[in-house]
């Protein structure tokens, strides 16, 4: 019988985050590349992870599970310095829903 070998792929994680900047409720997709790397980088838990929502970024602080427990809001940007940044995070956010008052 021939055996095949699948090679384990860790599922996307979607990140929950309440963006009250634009007051929208947003899913960011982490790949398996992201999360590993997130995990090796990690100083400590929650981890601050900087993803960019529109014209702002966002200080998520994720846990060793990819649960956002808390986030930081940075409503100014300085483009010259964070067009990288905008590079690396475009198109990764999905808006969902308003966040309910
Ligand atoms: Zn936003």
């Amino acid at each position: 019988m021939l055996r095949v070998k699948v090679r384990q792929t860790v599922p996307m994680v979607r990140v929950l985050i309440n963006c009250k900047i634009c007051n929208t409720r947003v899913f960011y997709e982490l790949n398996e590349e992201e999360q590993a790397m997130i995990k090796e980088k990690a100083i400590y838990w929650p981890c601050p992870v900087i993803v960019k929502h529109i014209d702002h970024l966002l200080v998520l602080h994720l846990d060793d599970t990819f649960r956002n427990r808390g986030t930081e809001y940075c409503p100014a940007i300085l483009e010259r310095d964070a067009s990288e940044i905008c590079e690396l995070t475009k198109g990764k956010c999905h808006e969902t829903s308003l966040i309910p008052d």
